[in-house]
């Protein structure tokens, strides 16, 4: 019997993802992946003749194997590869059949149960005769296009079988026909793309209204979804029936995230306690209690009681009137009503900032990492065991990074699977969670060759930015990283309120001058220390602007290295406190970060503009980090 090899996958990946309003929204496209590729792995692991060597899985069922590390946490990427020694070709294309049969009747199936949910909030007990149904299978049959490669042995290596799996995978891509479905009618906020999840008899927006009203959480008031977005957003409930684990989740927001330093500081105080319970004293129009608990970021999980209110009551402007009614649906009149626990509450809040001493934070960051070159490494496997060996390291690695980001720091993944990480960040600790994201990574190439390498792309946005932007920005940040000679580079953005954008790229590492590398998360870190500290002055970037523009040609370049390390020199020294100039121990210690910042100038190993950008971030970083509560409450 001839040997095949079946390359799978699932599309469209990128866009399903990043059409995302809230956090949930982004977690819950990547947990529906995650889980249709896990329902074509379950069908191939039930057939007998065929075998899963990518991703790994052991000897235990796909959704086994995901229940064992964390089922909350989307982990399968979107394909499969697959062996067979004993299935014939009509016999394996009948098995690929009944592969997409399964995962398109799953989907079908999470979409029903959304839309069921929904029509049921909105007061209506039919829907597929009012026209709905015809949105309905026009929007979610076919929405996933699956695809599929076989290839027999021939007499070259196991390297030559598996390019030959994938140029048929990539030729059965190219041919298959799109779809192009015309929509017509009020179009979806989220995607933009589709016509709005409606009866045809009454006005369209008519069920969102009612349905905003009803259930707040899921939706917002002017919103109105296509079923693939109602889809996503309800999928919880679908999700909450299977596992008791998704049933408690409510997914930390961005300002959970952007607030999670703050919260650390007062996750077991009384007033933090007395403020929840204001806060859920709150009623909108309808006299129902807002929907506003929420789970914290994992780490504060374990510190924090049951009690927690969304981090965006925090901030001042939670209590603006046109905030109340916007957000909360709490209406002026409402208000008026409430007047006595709304003061209460944001006297308690100013409280908790006066006790803590900085002001919690708007900005928070998505990173997006994934390993360099991994087609090639992928390619180069000598045998399927080869393969298997590099998903069991990636599997590692994906353990690792669940201990990083929410067991040792104030992180949220989103995803993490295979050479890939997208995850959500509280700022103070961006830099510890980069430098141990890349230092995990594992090396997945043989002995000749040298190690494997990551690179990521960050955005640090304020909390109200449209996340899919964020999203967005941060993978752009990360292909930019990966067209760099040698790639293994890091990509910063930082989108400001105001909409002022500034973006750096540097390698992780560069070459000392004393044989040393230099360690260019480490060089920001101990930078926002000293800021922290007011040991350096806040203003010190604006000097290095003015003086080294007029230094650069116009090219960007600089015109004279040979100044620079005195220049900039002179410059930190300028920014120094007085009160510390004299204390040796702080004279020290800027000195040392003067010897790592003047190499990657002076050798230009850093383009001026990235490094004007690197010690911007580097100062907002600082600044918003632990924003002093008395300067900006009067701002
Ligand atoms: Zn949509």
């Amino acid at each position: 019997m001839t040997e095949n090899l079946i390359l799978f996958t699932i599309t469209p990946v990128q866009k399903f993802i990043t059409t995302a309003r809230k956090t949930e929204d982004l977690w819950l496209g990547s947990y529906i992946l995650s889980h249709l590729n896990a329902t074509a792995i379950q069908q191939i692991y039930d057939k007998k003749g065929i075998k899963v060597i990518y991703p790994s899985i052991g000897d235990d069922s796909p959704f086994g194997a995901w229940r064992k590390t964390d089922i909350t946490l989307p982990s399968f990427p979107n394909l499969f590869l697959a062996m067979s020694e004993e299935l014939s070709i009509e016999e394996l294309t009948q098995t690929m059949q009944y592969v997409e049969a399964a995962v398109q009747c799953e989907f079908e199936k999470i979409a029903r149960h959304a839309v069921e949910f929904f029509v049921n909030v909105v007061g209506k007990k039919k829907w597929n005769s009012t026209g709905a149904d015809d949105i309905f299978k026009r929007q979610i049959k076919n929405f996933f296009q699956l695809y599929w490669g076989v290839s027999s042995r021939s007499d070259g290596s196991y390297q030559d079988w598996y390019a030959q799996t994938g140029s048929r995978l990539a030729s059965v891509k190219n041919c298959r026909a799109f779809y192009q479905v015309s929509e017509s009618g009020r179009k979806c906020s989220l995607c933009g793309d589709r016509e709005i999840f409606h009866d045809s008899t009454t006005d369209p927006m008519s069920w969102w209204r009612q349905f905003a009203q009803r259930s707040a959480k899921y939706c917002r008031q002017g919103e109105a979804l296509c079923t693939v977005c109602l889809t996503k957003r309800l999928a919880t409930d679908y999700f909450g029936e299977k596992y008791k684990e998704i049933k408690q989740l409510s997914f930390p927001s961005t300002s959970e995230v952007s607030t999670a330093n703050f919260k650390l500081q007062i996750a077991n105080n009384e007033t933090y306690k007395e403020f929840v319970e204001v806060i859920n004293t709150l009623e909108n129009d309808n006299g129902n209690q807002i929907e506003v608990t929420i789970n914290p970021v994992p780490k504060l999980h374990e510190i924090q009681r049951s009690w927690n209110v969304d981090g965006d009551w925090l901030f001042e402007e939670a209590f603006s009137p046109q905030n109340l009614e916007r957000y909360y649906g709490i209406s002026k009149n409402a208000q008026i009503k409430q007047e006595k626990a709304l003061n209460k509450g944001n006297k308690l809040r100013r409280e908790l900032i006066k006790k803590v001493g900085f002001e919690p934070s708007r900005y928070f960051a998505v990173i997006a990492l994934d390993g360099d070159g991994m087609g090639q490494t992928v390619s180069q496997a000598e045998n399927p065991e080869a393969h298997t060996d590099i998903s069991s390291k990636l599997n590692a690695y994906t353990a690792k990074v669940r201990r990083i980001v929410e067991k040792n720091y104030l992180g949220k993944l989103i995803y993490a699977g295979g050479d890939d990480v997208l995850a959500l960040v509280n700022l103070a600790d961006l830099c510890n969670i980069l430098r141990d994201l890349r230092c995990g990574f594992p090396n997945l190439n043989n002995g000749e060759n040298s190690a494997s390498t990551a690179s990521a792309g960050v955005c640090i946005a304020h909390c109200k930015v449209p996340l899919g932007d964020v999203l967005e920005r941060a993978r752009d940040m990360e292909r930019a990283a990966k067209s760099v000679d040698g790639k293994d580079v890091l990509g910063i953005a930082l989108l400001k309120h105001s909409g002022n954008i500034s973006q750096t790229l540097f390698k992780w590492k560069y070459p000392g001058e004393d044989g040393t590398d230099i360690d260019m998360v480490t060089v920001g870190e101990n930078l926002i220390g000293l800021i922290k500290a007011g040991e350096v002055s806040k203003k010190f970037m604006y000097t290095f602007r003015d003086v080294f523009t007029r230094l650069t040609d116009l090219s960007g370049d600089l015109e004279l290295p040979g100044i620079v390390e005195s220049e900039l020199e002179r410059l930190i020294r300028r920014a120094v406190n007085e009160k510390v100039r004299s204390d040796e121990k702080v004279r020290d210690r800027i000195s040392e970060n003067i010897e790592n910042l003047t190499p990657l100038l002076a050798e230009k190993r850093m383009k001026f503009d990235d490094f004007m950008c690197f010690l911007e971030i580097v100062n907002f970083i600082a600044r918003e980090g632990e924003r002093d509560a008395a300067i900006s409450e009067t701002e």
